[in-house]
C-alpha cells in the first residue's frame, strides 16, 4: 500500500474514532499506561483527583486512542534534518537547530575534550564551587559577541528570564510585555510578584498606551522578543527603543530565536535593525537553539551581572551549567563567526519554504525568519494534519491552545541551514498531499 493510501486508511480510522494506538512503528511514550485502564478516574491516585489533572488524562488519553498524540517522540540519535524515531526515518521540520550545528565536528570535539578535562559534572553551584574556566571564557565571549560589558550564564534560558525579572522588579514596579511573550517571561513576572500588563503583539501604539497609564512612581520594565517563537515575526525594536527612552523604562529583549540568526553576522535583532547594543539594558538568549548546547545567558552591564551573581537563586542555589555544554556553546560561537554562509542558507531555505507554502494556499502568518508557522485552525485539525504529515515521513510539531489562540492552532515549521533542496521539496510535496485531502 502506498504511503498516501496508508494515511488515507488511518485518517478514516481517526475520523471514525477507531485509532490504532501508537502504531506505525512509533514508541509509546507512556509505556502502555493508556491501554491498560490505569488512566480511568477511579484508577488514578488520590493526589491526581483534580480537575486540572483530569483534563490532561482526558486529552492525552483521547490523543493516544485516536493515534493523534505525536509529542515526545524519542529520537534514536542526533537531531538534524533527518532523524530516526523507532523504525522510521523522518524529515525534521520543527527543530530549533537553525544553523544546523548539531553534530558539527568542532563543537562535538570541544564537548568531548571538556568532559576529558573537566569531567561530566560541575560539582556545585556557580557561586560556590561550580565555576570553571570554561564558564568564565564563555561569558567573556558572549559579551564580546553581543557587544556588552559582561554576561552571565544559567542552565537554561528559562532560568535566565526568571532570574533577571525577579531580581529587577517587585510589587511596587511593573512589567509591560508583548502579548505573545514566552512562558518563562510571564513566570518571571509572577514569581517577582510584580504587576504585569500585556500590550498588543508588536504594536508600539499599544505599548505606548500602557506606558502612559499612571501616575506611577515605581520602575517599568518592557520585555519583548527578537523573534517570536510561534509566529516567526520580528519585534519593531527601533520603535520600542524610542518609547523606552521617552518613558524612562528599562528594556529587556529575549533573543532565544534571534541570537545567531538575525543580522548580517547573526548578532541578533539589534544588528538586524542597525541599533547599538547598549540601547537595550538586558539581552537574553537560550544556548539551545542556534547555539547547539544547553543553557541561557543574560548580556548586560558589568554592574547588573555582579548584582545577579549575588542576588538570583539559580546562580547561587542551583548547579552550574555542565562543562560539556559550556564548551559546546563556546565552540559554536566560533563556528558561527567562521561559517557565515550558514546564515545565507537558512534564510534561503526559509524563503523557499514560506513561498512554497503560500503557493499551496497555506497561511504562514507574518513569518520573516526561519520559523514558518502553518496556521491550520482548531486543535483537532492541527493534530490530524501533523499525523498525516508523519505518514508522509515529515515531523512537524503541532502547536495548540494555550500556546496560541484556540482558533490559530498551527504546525510550527523551522527551516535549517542543514536542509537540502531535496529536503525542502519533500516537505512541500507532503504539504501538497495534505492540501489535497
Ligand atoms: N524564551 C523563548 C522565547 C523561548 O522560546 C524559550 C524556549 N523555547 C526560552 C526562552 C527558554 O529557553 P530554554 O529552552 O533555554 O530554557
Amino acid at each position: 500500500m502506498s504511503s498516501t493510501a496508508n494515511s488515507e486508511k488511518l485518517f478514516r480510522e481517526v475520523e471514525q474514532g477507531r485509532g490504532t494506538s501508537l502504531g506505525n512503528g512509533r514508541p509509546d511514550p507512556f509505556e502502555g499506561f493508556f491501554d491498560d485502564g490505569r488512566c480511568r478516574p477511579d484508577q488514578l491516585p488520590d493526589y491526581l483527583q483534580t480537575e486540572r489533572a483530569r483534563r490532561w488524562f482526558d486529552v492525552v488519553g483521547w490523543g493516544v486512542e485516536s493515534d493523534l498524540y505525536i509529542y515526545q517522540q524519542p529520537l534514536a540519535g542526533r537531531s538534524g534534518p533527518h532523524v530516526r524515531v523507532g523504525d522510521k526515518e523522518l524529515l525534521m521540520m520543527s527543530s530549533y537547530d537553525y544553523l544546523g550545528l548539531i553534530g558539527h565536528p568542532a563543537i562535538e570535539r570541544a564537548a568531548v575534550e571538556a568532559v576529558e578535562r573537566y569531567g561530566t559534572g560541575s560539582g556545585g553551584v556557580r557561586f560556590l564551587t561550580g565555576t570553571t574556566e570554561l564558564h568564565c571564557k564563555l561569558e567573556r565571549e558572549v559579551a564580546a559577541f553581543k557587544g556588552t560589558e559582561a554576561s552571565i550564564t544559567f542552565t537554561s534560558g528559562f532560568l535566565a528570564n526568571v532570574s533577571v525579572i525577579t531580581a529587577l522588579v517587585g510589587p511596587r514596579d511593573r512589567v509591560i510585555l508583548d502579548s505573545r511573550s514566552h512562558r518563562s517571561i510571564v513566570d518571571g513576572c509572577r514569581l517577582a510578584r510584580t504587576p504585569f500588563r500585556f500590550f498588543l503583539h508588536n504594536d508600539p501604539a499599544s505599548l505606548e498606551s500602557k506606558l502612559r497609564t499612571g501616575p506611577f512612581d515605581g520602575r517599568t520594565l518592557i520585555v519583548v522578543e527578537g523573534t517570536y517563537s510561534m509566529d516567526g515575526d520580528i519585534c519593531p525594536l527601533p520603535d520600542i527603543v524610542r518609547l523606552k527612552r521617552e518613558y524612562g523604562a528599562m528594556l529587556m529583549v529575549d533573543e532565544a530565536h534571534s541570537f545567531g540568526v538575525l543580522g548580517a553576522t547573526g548578532r541578533g535583532v539589534d544588528e538586524h535593525f542597525g541599533i547599538a547594543p547598549d540601547e537595550v539594558d538586558i539581552w537574553m538568549s537560550s544556548l539551545s537553539k542556534a547555539i547547539p548546547a544547553n543553557g541561557g545567558f543574560l548580556a548586560a552591564s558589568r554592574a547588573l551581572v555582579i548584582y545577579l551573581q549575588h542576588e538570583v537563586a539559580p546562580f547561587v542555589f542551583s548547579a552550574a551549567l555542565c562543562p560539556a555544554a559550556a564548551a559546546a556553546a563556546l565552540a559554536a560561537l566560533k563556528v558561527l563567526q567562521a561559517e557565515p554562509s550558514r546564515l545565507e542558507t537558512v534564510r534561503r531555505n526559509a524563503h523557499v519554504l514560506r513561498s512554497g507554502l503560500a503557493e499551496l494556499g497555506y497561511d504562514t502568518a507574518e513569518s520573516q525568519t526561519p520559523i514558518v508557522p502553518v496556521v491550520i485552525g482548531d486543535d483537532v485539525a492541527t493534530w490530524k494534519a501533523a499525523r498525516r504529515l508523519l505518514d508522509e515521513g515529515v515531523l512537524a510539531t503541532p502547536i495548540v491552545f494555550p500556546a496560541v489562540a484556540p482558533n490559530a492552532c498551527r504546525l510550527r515549521l523551522c527551516a535549517m541551514a542543514s536542509h537540502t533542496e531535496s529536503d525542502m521539496e519533500q516537505a512541500l510535496n507532503a504539504f501538497e498531499a495534505l492540501a489535497a485531502c
